[in-house]
């Protein structure tokens, strides 16, 4: 293998708070080999990045595969991020400010290497080879204790001049609304979060609702006890998720309107809630579109689920570096 048009093989890196998940990828997209690390941000940045290098190392030597056989590193980190230089710029669940990740582990493991925010990989990488596949334009929700999401159109992601784009959790969708960690008032974020759920639920025990919920601490509510309310039959916790969906419904509708985005991918925890979910996206949505008719427009859960983040980066580096 010395020709370039020979190398095949990606690694794809996902940087979580909490663990880290590397991957051997095909050009294919397909997963080879696999594996997760803690990633201890308790710990200065750099010896995290090292201790990323040394596994992925580890994954090449156990695959026999050599460094000069890999296109390029693919490295999905929480943001915000300038893909450009390689930084990460400032990620509070880190606490990283300024860690030239790129400039660090090349130093370690001698390959080219593409840095973007990691729900960003994640939707590229159900656009490559998941639930988004075939689409024009699609957009991806990740639903967990925030939202996140990205945005692939024209056959590649969108990141846009500042690199930042598709912060689509901070889409302010109704200017009255609970204010949201990052300080605006009414992001979809702070109506489609799991905290959301559960701030909506403490709301429905407060007002004295008859809900199979009052009979919890109030500090054991969390959004996984709402979802379960919800599926044994309890109407307020159903209510609450319809609550939830109507605000994404919303907020897609915003971007047909803006993008004609047809596809919409619901991915993270939360989209487990799906069944109580789906109607009231679709309603949401149809009550606020003009551009398109609702009948040509998908909302589908993702399909890549927690690998999601590893095969996107692998593709970004195919992306960057291929042919
Ligand atoms: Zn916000």
């Amino acid at each position: 293998m010395s020709a370039d048009k020979s190398k095949t093989l990606l690694l794809g890196v996902d940087l979580g708070g909490t663990d880290t998940k590397l991957g051997l990828v095909s050009d294919a997209g397909k997963i080879l080999d696999q594996m997760k690390i803690p990633t201890r941000a308790d710990k200065p940045a750099r010896d995290v990045i090292e201790r990323i290098a040394a596994a992925l190392k580890k994954l090449l030597k156990r695959n026999r595969v050599q460094p000069a056989d890999i296109l390029g590193i693919g490295f999905g980190s929480p943001g915000p991020l300038s893909t450009k230089r390689g930084v990460v710029i400032d990620t509070p669940n880190l606490g990283w400010k300024n860690v030239p990740v790129r400039t660090w582990l090349r130093e370690l493991i001698d390959l080219p290497m593409v840095l973007h925010n990691d729900a960003n990989a994640a939707a590229y990488g159900e656009f490559w080879k998941g639930a988004g596949r075939g689409s024009e334009v699609m957009v991806l929700y990740t639903l967990g204790t925030g939202v996140g999401g990205g945005i692939c159109l024209n056959n590649d992601l969108w990141v846009g001049p500042g690199e930042n784009a598709a912060e689509l959790g901070h889409m302010v969708i109704n200017f009255n609304g609970p204010q949201c960690p990052c300080g605006n008032y009414g992001c979809l974020e702070a109506h489609a979060s799991a905290k959301a759920v559960v701030r909506n639920a403490l709301g429905e025990i407060a007002m004295g609702r008859e809900t199979s919920l009052r009979k919890l601490k109030l500090e054991d509510v969390t959004a996984k006890r709402v979802f379960e309310a919800a599926k044994a039959g309890d109407k307020v916790a159903q209510r609450i998720f319809h609550r939830v969906g109507w605000a994404l419904g919303l907020a897609s509708g915003n971007l047909v309107n803006i993008l004609n985005a047809e596809m919409f991918v619901f991915g993270g925890a939360m989209s487990g809630a799906w069944e109580f979910l789906y109607d009231a996206i679709v309603e949401g949505c149809r009550a606020s579109i003009l551009a398109m008719p609702i009948s040509k427009i998908k909302f589908v859960r993702a399909q890549l689920g927690e690998n999601a983040g590893i095969i996107g980066a692998a593709g970004l580096a195919l992306k960057e570096f291929g042919a």
